[in-house]
């Protein structure tokens, strides 16, 4: 009975994490392709956004043609 509990504690998991729009971005900072400032890259999404150093964009810019 454990088993199943935890099986549906995990599945349930998996749906709330796994719904678009809930997913937290990661935002890495990649200081070699900006000229001034940084560029920001999300490994969560793959968007990418010029911005300033050590202040990384609050939002998910996936979708936008930066
Ligand atoms: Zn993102």
């Amino acid at each position: 009975m454990l088993v199943a509990a935890g099986l549906l504690v995990a599945f349930v998991l998996v749906v709330l994490l796994g719904r678009p729009g809930m997913r937290q971005c990661r935002w890495r900072e990649d200081r070699s392709a900006g000229v001034d400032g940084t560029l920001w890259r999300c490994a969560a999404c793959g968007a990418s956004t010029p911005g300033a150093r050590g202040r990384p964009p609050r939002r998910c810019l996936k979708g936008d043609t930066a």
